[in-house]
């Protein structure tokens, strides 16, 4: 049903707003008026979306979330590029599979000179940001991070991103003055007890403070939840929408709880793949310049819904580059999909996206050099 927006014309927000007039929904027109006139959706209305279940409403909802990404944000999807540099953890996030208490998991880190070769690589392919992501691992000292990001800035000359947990503010502030323009701190989750429960290692007002930190000093700064944590409600999700909103990130990035092998949520039924679609709609309408990820987490529960996130509202994909040795030992829940530069930048092509024109050319270069392969066997 989504996928056929590629082969119709850009519809503006206009008229998008007069199809939801014809249809007779008042839930829907009244939510597309605030988000045209930027007004704040109540809490009771966020739900009332997020309890749609009608293929026609979604339908409607996911277009007005379209045209608003359109408007604000272009028809550009932009590729940002993930290093998970270190597996090791001393925390003990009860539904991840690499915190502390998993033994099973081998540990791994990259040393700086490998994390700034994989970055040089990924800057070549026109890579929008690099993303430098781990565990919470002290082996990486303020000052080594640091000169990790220093020099990734010096040779790569790409936005930094940084996605590495607590820090002290004033590591946060160093780290932005070493040249990481851009930082990910995931609220997780905005309930209180269940954050509470699941983190039993964090402190909620202590997590919320660094994120609000991130933001006043100027980061662009992300932060997200996860869908689908025991307990969790639809007033949990909607107040996680109003929290984005108004704590003034730039970024969200959220994805669905997919369970880990060897955690106390091993067996905890994945998160709601159609829910997250339905909360990547409101945060767009929420936020409507937000830069916003079609997660890995949507994609390993469903591939094609994880695409389908690019007609809901979404305008980034994550591509992962931690070198392939590594990469399968970053298990933070079961069976992550790779998604691998070329298949990514091979399939928002041809769904008609527009490209960073970098992409696009190291896409033919590639393409060219497997008709070439073809050939030869
Ligand atoms: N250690 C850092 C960054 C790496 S983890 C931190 O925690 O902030 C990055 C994100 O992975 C976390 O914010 C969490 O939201 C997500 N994550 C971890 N385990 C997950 C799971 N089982 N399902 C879905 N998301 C998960
Ligand atoms: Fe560590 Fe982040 Fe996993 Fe928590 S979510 S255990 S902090 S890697």
């Amino acid at each position: 049903m989504l996928n056929d927006s590629t082969i119709l014309p850009p519809v503006t927000l206009e008229e998008t707003i007069e199809e939801i007039k014809r249809s007779g929904d008042k839930l829907l027109l009244r939510v597309a008026l605030k988000a045209s006139e930027n007004e704040l959706l109540e809490k009771k209305e966020i739900v009332k979306v997020l309890l749609i279940e009608e293929p026609e409403r979604l339908r409607l909802l996911f277009k007005l979330a379209d045209a608003i990404r359109r408007k604000y944000t272009g028809e550009t999807v932009l590729i940002k590029g993930v290093i998970e540099f270190s597996n090791y953890c001393k925390k003990n996030c009860l539904y991840c599979g690499i915190r502390a208490a998993n033994r099973k998991v081998e540990r791994y880190r990259m040393k700086p000179e490998e994390i700034v070769e994989t970055a040089e690589r990924m800057a070549g392919l026109g890579i929008n940001t690099i993303i430098l992501q781990s565990g919470e691992d002290p082996y990486y000292t303020a000052d080594l991070m640091e000169d990790i990001i220093r020099e990734v800035r010096r040779r790569a000359r790409t936005p930094v991103s940084i996605s590495i947990g607590n820090r002290t503010k004033e590591e946060y502030t160093r780290f932005k003055e070493a040249g990481a323009s851009k930082c990910l701190l995931k609220h997780e989750t905005i309930n209180r007890e269940i954050f509470e429960a699941m983190h039993p290692d964090d402190d909620y007002d202590e997590r919320i403070s660094i994120l609000k930190h991130t933001v006043e000093i100027g980061y662009i700064a992300g932060s997200g939840n996860i869908v689908g944590l025991p307990g969790q409600t639809i007033e949990d999700i909607a107040e996680d929408i109003i929290f984005l909103r108004d704590v003034g990130v730039k970024m969200v990035g959220l994805g669905p709880f997919v369970p880990a092998s060897g955690t106390p949520l091993e067996n905890h039924p994945p998160g709601d793949p159609d829910l997250t679609l339905k909360i990547y709609a409101l945060v767009r309408l929420s936020i409507p310049r937000v830069f916003m990820p079609a997660t890995t987490a949507l994609g390993t529960l469903n591939r094609e819904k994880q695409f389908q996130g690019f007609f809901a509202g979404c305008n980034v994909i994550m591509c992962n580059f931690t070198p392939e040795e590594y990469r399968k030992r970053y298990n933070i829940y079961n069976n992550k999909i790779p998604v691998e530069f070329y298949d990514t930048a091979r399939r928002l092509r041809d769904q008609g996206w527009k490209l960073n024109p970098l992409v696009l050319k190291a896409l033919e270069e590639h393409e060219r050099r497997e008709k070439e392969r073809e050939m030869v066997s």
